[in-house]
């Protein structure tokens, strides 16, 4: 097509008009969250400090998660931070209750690396996708098909699933962890995402057999939708999680974990990011990078069947009401078996031994 064309930069000028206007109307789509009154809001924050207080509580939440609760975390001395982050921070502090502002597989983490404190939760019907679609006895029953497997699971399981493992990664780490087994002679059985598996076998070359189940949330971003909005805004730089699907990876200019989606988004030079991952994200890009501009990127195309547009559901069951209940009442604590928390602390234990002799942050995701 000859660009100088003037009937060509019309229905150039045509596409992106009707790119644009896609674009926002998918923008203007996005629901809005339910919100308090600001009173009631103020005073959800004023009883939940003054509960934190009283009870020896320390806060910490994930970045998935509402911005009112991680500057909560913030503000009370917490931390906001990815999974493992949270339970190790949970397991250092002086506190003697946790409450943890997250997804169930964060608190049984935080219980195993904590044995000894109170781990709360605002709602315990938090869950995650990947966690559902992973039971410990169809898991199990793979396992045993493939004896001669090197068994790996993301941390987005449950407490059975990692009491199961040989070894427990997060998104961050994972790379690293199968390369080194690779390097042994290993082969791996992966579970439970499989488009974060596929990532990590494309990039080492290692031999896994892939559990099959993906994170609502992320399986929802769509290249063609992606392909859409880079044309509104060429300048922008796409920044993905591997839990999306490979089609959004290839058009992604960083793939990584949620700190290290954060830190690209701190360090380059670029202005505007189309992000793909849950938009609980921008509270903490905003805050580090506040001249910068964030976009959702597009989730289910336009067939309008999307699950989660950019927001996991199960994130989202985590409020200041939920929360500050859960403190009043001492309600809601998560209990991981003592026989069971030994032995999911095994491959816990393997990967921030591995972390820390390769002197590396273990960040994730969700
Ligand atoms: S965002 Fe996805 S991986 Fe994270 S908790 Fe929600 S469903 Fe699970």
């Amino acid at each position: 097509m000859n660009q100088k064309d003037p009937s060509n930069m019309i229905s150039n000028n045509e596409k992106l008009a009707a790119d644009t206007l896609l674009v926002r109307n998918y923008l203007a789509c996005i629901p809005e969250k339910n919100m308090l009154q600001d009173a009631e809001r103020q005073q959800y924050r004023h009883d939940i400090k003054a509960l934190l207080k009283e009870k020896n509580a320390v806060l910490v939440a994930h970045y998935y998660t509402d911005p009112e609760l991680q500057s909560l975390a913030e503000e009370t001395g917490g931390l906001v931070a990815d999974s493992l982050e949270m339970a190790r921070f949970g397991r250092d502090c002086a506190g003697d209750m946790l409450v943890v502002a997250g997804v169930r597989f964060m608190g049984e983490t935080a219980c195993i690396l904590s044995p000894e404190k109170t781990v709360l939760m605002p709602n315990l019907e938090a869950t995650c996708s990947l966690d559902i679609a992973c039971p410990i006895d169809k898991f199990s029953a793979f396992c045993d098909q493939h004896p001669d497997r090197t068994v790996v699971v993301y941390a987005n399981t449950s407490a059975a699933v990692k009491a199961r493992a040989d070894w427990v990664v997060t998104s961050s780490i994972a790379l690293e962890i199968v390369e080194h087994l690779k390097s042994n002679g290993e082969k791996i059985l992966w579970a439970p995402d499989k488009h974060l598996g596929r990532y990590i076998q494309e990039k080492t070359g290692a031999d896994m057999l892939l559990w099959d189940s993906a994170c609502i949330v992320h399986e929802e971003f769509k290249a063609k939708g992606l392909m859409d909005m880079k044309a509104v805004y060429p300048e922008a730089k796409v920044l993905a999680h591997p839990e999306s699907p490979a089609s959004v990876l290839a058009i992604a200019d960083v793939v990584g974990s949620t700190s290290q989606l954060i830190k690209a988004a701190c360090e380059l030079p670029n202005q505007t990011f189309i992000v793909a991952t849950d938009q609980g994200i921008f509270y903490k890009m905003q805050q580090l990078a506040p001249e910068k501009t964030f976009i959702v990127a597009p989730t289910a195309g336009n067939d309008a069947s999307c699950r989660s547009c950019a927001s996991c559901p199960w994130m989202g069951m985590n409020s200041l009401q939920a929360m500050y209940e859960s403190l009043r009442d001492g309600s809601n604590r998560i209990k991981v078996e003592p026989e069971l928390a030994k032995k999911a602390m095994i491959p816990l234990q393997r990967m921030l031994d591995f972390a820390a002799q390769h002197r590396m942050r273990v960040t994730g995701k969700a």
